[in-house]
């Protein structure tokens, strides 16, 4: 078992218990990149002095829906108040947006920084908060990533955690107009936020 440590302070359930839940939900291999994101907000918890346990556990439980079948997802959006718009997108988005049902429903978390963070760490969004960005950043650098462009993405975040997050945005919305995806139109509002440098 990797080491995983974090002060849970955020849900009844104990911290073991909410490592099982999680290690339950998904494969070998998503869970490794749960624990390394968790590790990596942990990291930039630190840089950009913020709270190292929340980041850790916001960070190991922003996955915790991503191989959530797709029926239970349209159950989820159909029953329980979540915009109906939701349907009309690529399921690569659901697991941030409704994954915060989940979690609150398995892992009795309820804190809304951490539910926020969970919410925007696919599309990233207008407003972010530094839990947010920390949880985004660290999904997207953790050491497991490797693509064209991740080492200058960490040299950018660790250095400027605000850049970090407009690097990302402009990165995936050309990877995404590349393969002619459908763009979620929180992505398009981010990164005109995050991600222009002057014009
Ligand atoms: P992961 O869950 O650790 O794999 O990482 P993410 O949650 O960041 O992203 C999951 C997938 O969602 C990636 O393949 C992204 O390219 C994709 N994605 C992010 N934003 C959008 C969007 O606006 N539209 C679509 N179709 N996919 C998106
Ligand atoms: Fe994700
Ligand atoms: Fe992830």
């Amino acid at each position: 078992m990797t080491d995983l440590f974090f002060a849970n302070t955020y849900s009844p359930l104990s911290s073991q218990e909410i490592i099982a839940k999680e290690k339950a939900n998904m494969d070998a291999p998503r869970f490794a990149h749960c624990v390394r994101v968790s590790q990596t907000a942990q990291k930039l918890a630190r840089l950009n002095h913020y709270d190292e346990d929340k980041a850790a556990l916001a960070g190991f439980v922003h996955d915790y829906a991503k191989q959530v079948p797709v029926s239970e997802y349209r159950e989820v959006i159909k029953t329980q108040g979540f915009d109906q718009d939701l349907l009309n997108w690529n399921r690569a988005i659901w697991h941030g947006i409704v994954g915060t049902y989940f979690i609150k429903r398995d892992l009795q978390i309820t804190d809304s920084e951490i539910l926020t963070a969970v919410d925007r760490h696919t599309t990233g969004d207008v407003e972010m908060t530094t839990l947010d960005k920390i949880v985004f950043m660290a999904d997207f650098i953790e050491p497991g990533r490797d693509f064209p462009g991740v080492e200058e993405a960490r040299q950018v975040t660790f250095a400027n955690l605000d850049a970090g997050v407009g690097y990302q945005l402009a990165h995936s919305l050309s990877f995404l107009a590349e393969k002619r995806n459908k763009i979620y139109p929180r992505t398009f509002k981010a990164y005109n936020v995050w991600s222009i440098k002057d014009n």
